[in-house]
Protein backbone atom coordinates (compact mmCIF):
# COMPACT_ATOMS: atom_id res chain seq x y z
CA UNK A 1 0.00 0.00 0.00
CA UNK A 2 3.12 2.28 0.47
CA UNK A 3 5.04 1.11 -2.32
CA UNK A 4 3.89 3.82 -4.47
CA UNK A 5 5.19 6.78 -2.25
CA UNK A 6 8.66 8.27 -3.29
CA UNK A 7 11.41 10.52 -1.76
CA UNK A 8 13.47 13.17 -4.20
CA UNK A 9 16.41 11.48 -2.27
CA UNK A 10 17.74 8.82 -4.09
CA UNK A 11 17.23 5.51 -1.37
CA UNK A 12 18.21 2.03 -2.40
CA UNK A 13 16.08 -0.49 -2.73
CA UNK A 14 17.39 -2.56 0.09
CA UNK A 15 18.33 0.69 2.65
CA UNK A 16 16.50 0.15 5.91
CA UNK A 17 15.48 3.61 5.81
CA UNK A 18 13.04 4.48 3.12
CA UNK A 19 10.27 7.15 2.70
CA UNK A 20 7.96 4.75 3.94
CA UNK A 21 10.12 4.08 7.47
CA UNK A 22 11.09 7.34 8.76
CA UNK A 23 12.50 6.55 12.19
CA UNK A 24 13.47 8.83 15.07
CA UNK A 25 16.44 9.09 16.27
CA UNK A 26 18.67 11.54 18.64
CA UNK A 27 22.04 12.76 16.84
CA UNK A 28 25.32 15.18 17.06
CA UNK A 29 26.88 16.60 14.48
CA UNK A 30 30.53 17.00 14.27
CA UNK A 31 29.48 21.06 15.45
CA UNK A 32 26.44 21.45 17.15
CA UNK A 33 24.34 19.87 20.16
CA UNK A 34 22.34 16.48 20.23
CA UNK A 35 19.01 17.10 18.54
CA UNK A 36 16.48 14.80 16.93
CA UNK A 37 16.13 14.05 13.43
CA UNK A 38 14.94 11.29 11.05
CA UNK A 39 17.01 8.86 8.94
CA UNK A 40 15.99 8.85 5.24
CA UNK A 41 18.61 6.48 3.26
CA UNK A 42 21.85 7.54 4.34
CA UNK A 43 21.47 10.80 5.74
CA UNK A 44 19.35 12.46 8.30
CA UNK A 45 16.90 14.95 8.03
CA UNK A 46 17.03 17.72 11.01
CA UNK A 47 13.62 18.01 12.74
CA UNK A 48 15.34 21.33 14.56
CA UNK A 49 15.86 22.89 11.90
CA UNK A 50 12.08 21.97 10.10
CA UNK A 51 10.64 22.82 13.35
CA UNK A 52 13.06 26.48 13.31
CA UNK A 53 11.40 26.95 9.90
CA UNK A 54 8.15 26.68 11.61
CA UNK A 55 7.43 23.01 9.87
CA UNK A 56 5.85 21.96 12.88
CA UNK A 57 3.19 24.55 13.92
CA UNK A 58 0.47 22.62 14.37
CA UNK A 59 -2.10 21.70 17.69
CA UNK A 60 -0.62 18.21 17.88
CA UNK A 61 2.88 19.93 19.61
CA UNK A 62 0.85 22.27 22.43
CA UNK A 63 3.43 24.81 20.84
CA UNK A 64 6.42 23.11 22.31
CA UNK A 65 9.62 22.89 20.70
CA UNK A 66 10.45 19.28 21.25
CA UNK A 67 13.11 18.44 18.50
CA UNK A 68 15.80 20.69 19.57
CA UNK A 69 15.80 18.61 22.79
CA UNK A 70 19.01 15.78 23.53
CA UNK A 71 16.09 12.69 23.66
CA UNK A 72 12.92 11.66 22.59
CA UNK A 73 11.02 12.77 25.57
CA UNK A 74 9.37 15.82 24.95
CA UNK A 75 7.85 14.28 21.98
CA UNK A 76 7.08 11.22 23.28
CA UNK A 77 5.06 12.78 26.22
CA UNK A 78 2.64 14.71 23.54
CA UNK A 79 1.28 10.98 22.54
CA UNK A 80 -0.06 9.52 19.15
CA UNK A 81 -1.59 12.44 17.50
CA UNK A 82 1.72 14.41 17.82
CA UNK A 83 3.66 11.22 16.30
CA UNK A 84 1.46 10.92 13.75
CA UNK A 85 1.45 14.74 12.52
CA UNK A 86 5.13 14.73 12.58
CA UNK A 87 5.62 11.76 10.38
CA UNK A 88 3.15 12.83 7.61
CA UNK A 89 4.77 16.34 7.73
CA UNK A 90 8.13 14.40 7.25
CA UNK A 91 6.75 12.20 4.86
CA UNK A 92 5.34 14.88 2.78
CA UNK A 93 8.51 17.15 2.73
CA UNK A 94 10.78 14.64 1.59
CA UNK A 95 8.33 13.01 -1.23
CA UNK A 96 9.35 13.56 -5.11
CA UNK A 97 6.19 15.55 -5.43
CA UNK A 98 6.72 18.24 -3.26
CA UNK A 99 9.13 21.08 -4.08
CA UNK A 100 9.29 22.82 -0.30
CA UNK A 101 12.55 21.03 0.26
CA UNK A 102 13.53 19.41 -3.21
CA UNK A 103 13.66 23.00 -4.46
CA UNK A 104 15.54 24.60 -1.96
CA UNK A 105 18.93 23.22 -2.67
CA UNK A 106 20.69 26.12 -0.35
CA UNK A 107 18.61 24.26 2.37
CA UNK A 108 20.00 21.29 1.60
CA UNK A 109 23.58 21.39 3.60
CA UNK A 110 21.39 22.58 7.02
CA UNK A 111 18.80 20.25 7.10
CA UNK A 112 20.52 16.76 6.04
CA UNK A 113 23.56 15.13 7.46
CA UNK A 114 25.05 11.91 6.14
CA UNK A 115 24.38 9.28 9.00
CA UNK A 116 28.19 8.39 8.55
CA UNK A 117 29.15 11.81 9.67
CA UNK A 118 27.04 12.11 13.16
CA UNK A 119 27.04 10.72 16.50
CA UNK A 120 24.33 8.51 17.59
CA UNK A 121 23.03 9.18 21.03
CA UNK A 122 20.68 6.96 23.11
CA UNK A 123 16.93 8.06 22.18
CA UNK A 124 15.45 8.64 25.15
CA UNK A 125 16.56 9.02 28.31
CA UNK A 126 15.49 5.58 30.14
CA UNK A 127 13.55 6.02 33.28
CA UNK A 128 12.88 2.49 33.86
CA UNK A 129 13.96 -0.83 31.83
CA UNK A 130 11.70 -3.57 31.73
CA UNK A 131 12.64 -7.59 30.42
CA UNK A 132 9.98 -9.50 29.88
CA UNK A 133 10.46 -13.32 28.80
CA UNK A 134 7.76 -13.60 25.86
CA UNK A 135 9.04 -16.71 23.37
CA UNK A 136 7.42 -19.90 24.23
CA UNK A 137 10.76 -21.16 22.36
CA UNK A 138 12.93 -19.37 24.21
CA UNK A 139 11.28 -20.46 27.67
CA UNK A 140 10.86 -24.22 27.32
CA UNK A 141 14.04 -24.52 25.79
CA UNK A 142 15.85 -23.07 28.69
CA UNK A 143 13.45 -24.22 30.73
CA UNK A 144 14.31 -27.96 29.28
CA UNK A 145 17.84 -27.56 30.15
CA UNK A 146 17.38 -26.75 34.03
CA UNK A 147 14.30 -29.01 34.77
CA UNK A 148 13.57 -31.16 31.79
CA UNK A 149 10.95 -31.33 29.02
CA UNK A 150 8.38 -32.64 31.15
CA UNK A 151 8.48 -29.27 33.78
CA UNK A 152 10.01 -26.63 31.01
CA UNK A 153 7.56 -24.07 31.20
CA UNK A 154 6.46 -22.96 35.04
CA UNK A 155 2.79 -23.06 35.38
CA UNK A 156 2.14 -18.88 35.17
CA UNK A 157 4.07 -19.03 31.70
CA UNK A 158 0.77 -19.14 29.53
CA UNK A 159 -0.94 -17.04 32.02
CA UNK A 160 1.41 -13.82 32.22
CA UNK A 161 3.93 -12.08 30.40
CA UNK A 162 6.65 -13.09 32.61
CA UNK A 163 9.30 -10.45 33.02
CA UNK A 164 11.80 -8.41 35.44
CA UNK A 165 12.47 -5.39 36.17
CA UNK A 166 16.33 -4.41 34.72
CA UNK A 167 18.59 -1.43 35.25
CA UNK A 168 18.27 1.43 33.21
CA UNK A 169 21.72 3.18 33.76
CA UNK A 170 23.25 0.55 31.79
CA UNK A 171 21.05 0.74 28.58
CA UNK A 172 23.77 1.85 26.14
CA UNK A 173 23.72 2.81 22.57
CA UNK A 174 24.89 0.59 19.78
CA UNK A 175 28.55 0.47 19.01
CA UNK A 176 29.59 1.01 23.25
CA UNK A 177 31.73 -2.12 23.84
CA UNK A 178 31.19 -4.48 26.52
CA UNK A 179 33.69 -5.34 29.05
CA UNK A 180 33.62 -8.86 29.96
CA UNK A 181 31.70 -8.73 33.54
CA UNK A 182 33.49 -10.65 36.63
CA UNK A 183 31.25 -12.02 39.73
CA UNK A 184 30.86 -14.87 41.75
CA UNK A 185 30.64 -18.05 39.94
CA UNK A 186 29.84 -21.40 41.75
CA UNK A 187 31.29 -24.15 39.11
CA UNK A 188 29.19 -27.57 39.32
CA UNK A 189 31.68 -29.66 40.46
CA UNK A 190 32.84 -26.82 43.70
CA UNK A 191 31.36 -26.35 47.12
CA UNK A 192 31.91 -23.22 47.59
CA UNK A 193 31.69 -20.20 45.04
CA UNK A 194 34.57 -18.37 43.20
CA UNK A 195 35.40 -14.61 42.16
CA UNK A 196 36.39 -14.16 38.23
CA UNK A 197 35.57 -12.66 34.81
CA UNK A 198 32.21 -14.43 33.43
CA UNK A 199 33.33 -17.87 31.42
CA UNK A 200 29.90 -17.72 29.55
CA UNK A 201 29.68 -14.72 28.21
CA UNK A 202 26.02 -15.01 25.77
CA UNK A 203 23.90 -11.98 23.37
CA UNK A 204 20.67 -11.95 23.61
CA UNK A 205 18.80 -11.52 20.60
CA UNK A 206 15.61 -8.97 21.20
CA UNK A 207 13.16 -5.84 20.22
CA UNK A 208 11.85 -3.54 22.62
CA UNK A 209 9.89 -0.46 22.58
CA UNK A 210 9.35 2.89 24.03
CA UNK A 211 6.63 4.47 26.18
CA UNK A 212 5.05 7.36 25.00
CA UNK A 213 2.51 9.25 27.52
CA UNK A 214 2.29 6.68 30.13
CA UNK A 215 -0.45 6.25 32.89
CA UNK A 216 -0.52 7.77 36.43
CA UNK A 217 -0.15 5.73 39.61
CA UNK A 218 -3.16 3.74 40.41
CA UNK A 219 -4.46 3.98 37.15
CA UNK A 220 -3.77 0.62 34.58
CA UNK A 221 -3.77 1.00 30.80
CA UNK A 222 -6.35 -1.02 29.30
CA UNK A 223 -5.45 -3.51 26.73
CA UNK A 224 -7.68 -1.72 24.17
CA UNK A 225 -5.42 1.78 24.71
CA UNK A 226 -2.25 -0.01 24.98
CA UNK A 227 -0.89 1.70 21.04
CA UNK A 228 -1.63 5.37 22.37
CA UNK A 229 1.49 4.31 24.50
CA UNK A 230 3.76 2.57 22.33
CA UNK A 231 5.80 4.96 20.51
CA UNK A 232 8.20 2.73 18.66
CA UNK A 233 10.61 -0.40 18.56
CA UNK A 234 14.42 -0.21 18.46
CA UNK A 235 16.56 -3.61 18.25
CA UNK A 236 18.10 -4.73 21.56
CA UNK A 237 21.31 -6.98 22.68
CA UNK A 238 20.52 -8.34 26.56
CA UNK A 239 24.60 -9.20 27.31
CA UNK A 240 24.08 -11.95 29.81
CA UNK A 241 26.57 -13.64 32.02
CA UNK A 242 25.09 -17.72 32.42
CA UNK A 243 27.54 -18.63 34.97
CA UNK A 244 26.74 -15.63 37.46
CA UNK A 245 23.14 -16.09 36.42
CA UNK A 246 22.95 -19.83 37.50
CA UNK A 247 24.52 -19.07 40.90
CA UNK A 248 22.51 -15.73 41.62
CA UNK A 249 18.90 -15.84 40.10
CA UNK A 250 17.59 -17.71 42.97
CA UNK A 251 14.58 -16.60 44.45
CA UNK A 252 14.63 -13.33 43.31
CA UNK A 253 16.08 -13.57 39.31
CA UNK A 254 18.81 -12.32 37.48
CA UNK A 255 20.51 -9.33 38.66
CA UNK A 256 24.35 -8.76 38.26
CA UNK A 257 24.39 -11.23 35.06
CA UNK A 258 22.89 -8.64 33.05
CA UNK A 259 22.63 -5.16 34.11
CA UNK A 260 26.58 -4.89 33.24
CA UNK A 261 25.89 -3.73 29.56
CA UNK A 262 22.33 -3.60 27.63
CA UNK A 263 22.75 -2.48 23.82
CA UNK A 264 19.88 -0.82 22.15
CA UNK A 265 19.88 0.57 18.34
CA UNK A 266 19.56 4.11 17.98
CA UNK A 267 16.57 4.59 15.41
CA UNK A 268 13.09 3.85 17.04
CA UNK A 269 11.11 3.11 14.12
CA UNK A 270 7.58 4.06 14.78
CA UNK A 271 4.41 2.17 15.08
CA UNK A 272 3.03 3.99 11.97
CA UNK A 273 5.83 2.57 9.85
CA UNK A 274 4.99 -0.94 11.01
CA UNK A 275 1.16 -0.66 10.25
CA UNK A 276 1.65 -2.72 7.02
CA UNK A 277 3.66 -5.43 8.53
CA UNK A 278 1.01 -6.27 11.08
CA UNK A 279 0.09 -10.17 11.54
CA UNK A 280 -2.55 -11.52 13.73
CA UNK A 281 -1.24 -12.64 16.92
CA UNK A 282 -1.15 -16.76 16.94
CA UNK A 283 -4.02 -18.28 19.04
CA UNK A 284 -3.31 -18.00 22.82
CA UNK A 285 -4.63 -21.45 24.68
CA UNK A 286 -5.94 -21.23 27.36
CA UNK A 287 -7.35 -18.35 26.69
CA UNK A 288 -5.49 -15.51 28.54
CA UNK A 289 -8.04 -13.42 31.59
CA UNK A 290 -9.36 -10.79 30.20
CA UNK A 291 -8.02 -7.84 31.04
CA UNK A 292 -5.31 -9.58 28.66
CA UNK A 293 -7.83 -10.25 26.25
CA UNK A 294 -7.29 -7.53 23.37
CA UNK A 295 -9.74 -7.57 20.23
CA UNK A 296 -7.81 -6.89 17.62
CA UNK A 297 -4.64 -7.97 19.37
CA UNK A 298 -1.53 -8.13 16.82
CA UNK A 299 2.25 -9.13 16.36
CA UNK A 300 4.43 -7.81 13.71
CA UNK A 301 6.23 -10.01 10.60
CA UNK A 302 10.03 -8.49 11.30
CA UNK A 303 12.66 -10.68 10.09
CA UNK A 304 15.62 -10.90 12.65
CA UNK A 305 18.98 -11.83 12.95
CA UNK A 306 22.52 -11.73 15.04
CA UNK A 307 25.74 -11.68 13.19
CA UNK A 308 29.02 -12.88 14.68
CA UNK A 309 32.38 -12.14 13.82
CA UNK A 310 35.63 -13.16 15.51
CA UNK A 311 38.80 -11.25 15.57
CA UNK A 312 40.26 -13.86 12.98
CA UNK A 313 36.95 -13.27 10.75
CA UNK A 314 37.32 -11.32 7.78
CA UNK A 315 33.21 -11.00 7.36
CA UNK A 316 30.48 -11.57 9.90
CA UNK A 317 28.45 -14.83 10.40
CA UNK A 318 24.73 -15.11 10.81
CA UNK A 319 24.09 -17.34 13.47
CA UNK A 320 20.40 -16.51 14.44
CA UNK A 321 17.62 -16.30 12.01
CA UNK A 322 14.63 -16.10 13.44
CA UNK A 323 11.35 -13.43 13.92
CA UNK A 324 9.15 -11.13 15.84
CA UNK A 325 6.43 -13.58 15.57
CA UNK A 326 7.74 -16.20 17.55
CA UNK A 327 6.87 -13.59 20.67
CA UNK A 328 4.14 -15.55 22.32
CA UNK A 329 2.66 -12.65 23.94
CA UNK A 330 1.84 -9.44 22.75
CA UNK A 331 3.23 -5.59 23.21
CA UNK A 332 -0.29 -4.64 24.04
CA UNK A 333 -0.97 -7.42 26.20
CA UNK A 334 2.74 -7.02 28.07
CA UNK A 335 2.19 -3.13 28.29
CA UNK A 336 -1.56 -3.67 29.82
CA UNK A 337 0.32 -6.46 32.42
CA UNK A 338 2.61 -4.32 33.45
CA UNK A 339 0.28 -1.80 34.48
CA UNK A 340 -2.95 -3.70 36.24
CA UNK A 341 -1.32 -3.29 39.29
CA UNK A 342 -1.36 0.71 38.80
CA UNK A 343 2.16 0.30 38.18
CA UNK A 344 2.97 4.12 36.66
CA UNK A 345 4.99 3.66 33.28
CA UNK A 346 6.60 6.96 31.97
CA UNK A 347 7.80 8.66 28.86
CA UNK A 348 10.91 6.85 27.63
CA UNK A 349 10.63 3.85 29.50
CA UNK A 350 12.33 0.83 27.58
CA UNK A 351 10.20 -2.27 27.75
CA UNK A 352 11.63 -5.38 26.13
CA UNK A 353 10.66 -8.60 24.47
CA UNK A 354 12.61 -11.49 25.94
CA UNK A 355 15.16 -13.30 23.74
CA UNK A 356 13.19 -14.25 20.50
CA UNK A 357 13.54 -17.91 19.96
CA UNK A 358 11.80 -19.66 17.20
CA UNK A 359 10.70 -23.17 17.13
CA UNK A 360 14.26 -24.49 14.83
CA UNK A 361 17.72 -24.61 15.88
CA UNK A 362 18.79 -21.40 13.56
CA UNK A 363 15.95 -19.64 15.18
CA UNK A 364 17.61 -19.77 18.35
CA UNK A 365 18.25 -16.38 19.76
CA UNK A 366 21.17 -16.74 22.56
CA UNK A 367 24.37 -19.06 22.69
CA UNK A 368 22.79 -20.65 25.33
CA UNK A 369 20.14 -22.38 23.49
CA UNK A 370 22.60 -22.28 20.40
CA UNK A 371 25.35 -24.42 21.76
CA UNK A 372 22.58 -26.11 24.36
CA UNK A 373 25.13 -24.52 27.45
CA UNK A 374 28.01 -25.05 25.51
CA UNK A 375 27.57 -29.06 24.99
CA UNK A 376 27.50 -28.30 21.41
CA UNK A 377 29.79 -25.41 20.36
CA UNK A 378 28.78 -23.43 17.31
CA UNK A 379 31.18 -24.16 14.09
CA UNK A 380 32.02 -20.95 11.99
CA UNK A 381 32.83 -20.71 8.66
CA UNK A 382 36.81 -19.82 9.03
CA UNK A 383 36.47 -23.24 11.40
CA UNK A 384 36.68 -21.48 14.35
CA UNK A 385 34.25 -22.64 17.24
CA UNK A 386 32.33 -21.03 19.65
CA UNK A 387 30.82 -21.96 23.32
CA UNK A 388 30.60 -18.38 24.30
CA UNK A 389 31.53 -14.98 23.60
CA UNK A 390 35.15 -14.16 23.66
CA UNK A 391 36.84 -11.32 23.72
CA UNK A 392 37.54 -9.54 20.48
CA UNK A 393 34.04 -11.09 19.48
CA UNK A 394 31.59 -8.44 17.47
CA UNK A 395 27.89 -9.64 17.91
CA UNK A 396 25.26 -7.51 15.94
CA UNK A 397 21.91 -7.84 15.50
CA UNK A 398 19.35 -6.77 12.59
CA UNK A 399 16.25 -6.79 11.59
CA UNK A 400 13.47 -5.73 8.79
CA UNK A 401 10.04 -5.59 7.25
CA UNK A 402 10.04 -6.98 4.04
CA UNK A 403 7.78 -4.82 1.82
CA UNK A 404 6.41 -4.64 -1.78
CA UNK A 405 10.09 -3.18 -3.38
CA UNK A 406 11.18 -1.79 -0.20
CA UNK A 407 12.80 -2.52 3.22
CA UNK A 408 11.28 -1.30 6.99
CA UNK A 409 14.62 -1.21 8.24
CA UNK A 410 15.74 -1.37 12.01
CA UNK A 411 19.41 -0.68 11.15
CA UNK A 412 21.38 -2.49 13.64
CA UNK A 413 22.52 -2.89 17.09
CA UNK A 414 26.50 -4.06 17.53
CA UNK A 415 28.90 -4.39 19.80
CA UNK A 416 32.29 -5.82 21.05
CA UNK A 417 33.54 -7.96 23.60
CA UNK A 418 36.91 -6.50 25.72
CA UNK A 419 38.56 -7.92 27.95
CA UNK A 420 37.58 -7.26 32.00
CA UNK A 421 38.60 -3.71 32.82
CA1 LIG B 1 16.67 -10.91 28.30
Amino acid sequence: MDSHLRSFLDVPRDSHFPIQNLPFGVFQPKQGKPRIGVAIGDLIIDLSVLEELGHFRSPEFQDQHVFSEDSLNAFLALGRPAWRKAREIVQHLLSAETPTLRDDAKLHARIFHAQKDVLMKLPARIGNYTDFYSSYHHAHNVGTMLRGPENALMPNWKWLPVAYHGRASSVVISGTDVHRPQGQIKPPDASVPVFGPTKSLDYELEMAFLIGPGNSLGEPIPIERAMDHIFGFVLMNDWSARDIQAWEYQPLGPFLAKNFCTSISPWVVTAEALESFRKPLPQQEPEPLPYLRGKNDLTFDIHLEAHLQTSSMDSPAVITRTNFQNLYWSVAQQLAHHTVNGCNLQPGDLLASGTISGPTEESRGCMLELTWRGANPLKLPNGETRKWLEDGDKLTITGWCEGDRYRVGFGEVRGRVLPVV
